[in-house]
């Protein structure tokens, strides 16, 4: 069974109007019309609705974190109904950014993972480990603890609509890419974790590589047999760039 590869531009704290018109036409108009793979994109909140517009059928998009919660007085919050409403297809949860600088915790993510998941919204679960915890062995148990969390509150077949993204935090916005072995050995064991569960799951579901994905390094990396495309950051906020991270998904697709 094959898996699609997925570009998926997190947009981060950034954005405009104008920069939502012009970016996400320029990725539009960039992208051949038959293309066999996906590409979606993560404004800031604000310019989802405007994205709606924008994607053509061609660019997915969604939101960068959802509340866990359905409704009530949780000020500031936005739950994925609001979403899927505006027309949402995906959402990111537990990026690394949220659970260093919004103390999320492992639960909380899960709880994001199954609150999008009840309005049919496909979540991007990113995981991760910090150097620190690279260079004292304990990756694998980071990583594992961190997709454990959410199989045990949804369940493994809730993944078969789901997305796994892996982004080493030593490789966020820093310029350092993890080699593709590196990357690949961390993409192997996850599908393994999971293939504890279910074989099929595991096989089934695509793992994205995150930290400082480029034009020029994308081949290489998606190239790696459990690398499904890559979460990009940095990358995702010029059209130039993000389009020849998907030129290099589109050859292997
Ligand atoms: C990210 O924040 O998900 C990310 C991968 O950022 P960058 O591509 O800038 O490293």
């Amino acid at each position: 069974m094959t898996r699609k590869l997925l570009v998926a531009g997190n947009w981060k704290l950034n954005g405009s109007k104008v920069m939502t018109d012009d970016l996400i036409s320029a990725i539009v108009n960039g992208v051949s019309g038959a293309k066999n793979f996906e590409i979606a994109v993560f404004p800031p909140f604000v310019y989802l609705s405007q994205a709606s517009k924008l994607v053509e059928n061609k660019v997915l998009f969604g939101a960068q974190t959802v509340s866990e919660h359905e409704k009530g007085a949780f000020t500031g919050e936005i739950s994925a109904t609001m979403l899927k409403e505006i027309g949402c297809q995906m959402v990111l949860v537990g990026h690394s950014e949220r659970r260093e600088y919004f103390n999320e915790s492992n639960q909380d993510v899960a709880n994001k993972f199954k609150a999008a998941q009840s309005q049919g919204l496909r979540p991007i679960l990113c995981c991760g480990e910090t150097l620190e915890q690279r260079e004292s062995g304990v990756t694998r148990q980071v990583v594992a603890e961190q997709i454990t969390a959410v199989v045990n509150l949804v369940g493994i077949d809730a993944f078969a609509n789901a997305v796994i993204a892996y982004e080493p935090i030593w490789a966020i916005g820093t310029g350092v890419t993890a080699t593709s072995k590196q990357a690949q050995e961390v993409h192997a064991f996850i599908r393994s974790l999971l293939s504890l569960k279910s074989d099929t799951i595991a096989t089934l579901v695509p793992i994205l590589y995150g930290g400082s994905v480029n034009g020029s390094n994308a081949k290489e990396l998606f190239s790696m047999q459990d690398i499904d495309g890559g979460l990009i950051g940095g990358a995702s906020l010029t059209a130039n760039d993000f389009l020849a991270i998907c030129q290099q998904a589109d050859k292997l697709s």
